[in-house]
């Protein structure tokens, strides 16, 4: 970006202009970091959960293939919300939350496996 007052290219995430001083527009929204840190914490307890059920051999029961539903939502769906939310609003430590995007997308797919391969054996 350009500064406002003397057009100098200035680092997209600079509060003040380098040559004149002068206060950006990129807006700081600090009190917002807890969102891409909640963001990356739910993503990495997905991991975990993906593998937990991924040990049991053979999940037929409706229980807990309703359960898995559950932490699809809550440990992919959400994170991967929220870390695009941390992207589009330039929060700060909106690197976790790309983090949180690439691994809540993966663990998103193998929630989806999961939920695919049960309800299989649960109609089976
Ligand atoms: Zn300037």
């Amino acid at each position: 970006m350009y500064c406002k007052e003397c057009g100098t290219k200035i680092n997209e995430n600079s509060k003040f202009c380098d040559k004149c001083g002068v206060e950006t527009s990129v807006k700081f929204s600090k009190g917002r970091i807890y969102i891409p840190i909640i963001s990356l914490i739910l993503s990495i307890i997905g991991i975990l959960v993906v593998f937990s059920f991924g040990e049991d051999n053979e999940i037929n029961d409706r229980d807990t293939i309703e359960t898995i539903a559950g932490c699809f939502w809550i440990y992919s769906v959400l994170p991967f919300s929220l870390g695009i939310v941390s992207i589009n609003n330039n929060y700060t430590g909106k690197n976790m939350g790309i983090a949180a995007l690439i691994i809540s997308f993966f663990t998103g797919i193998g929630y989806i496996v999961l939920l695919v391969e049960s309800f299989d054996s649960y109609l089976t």
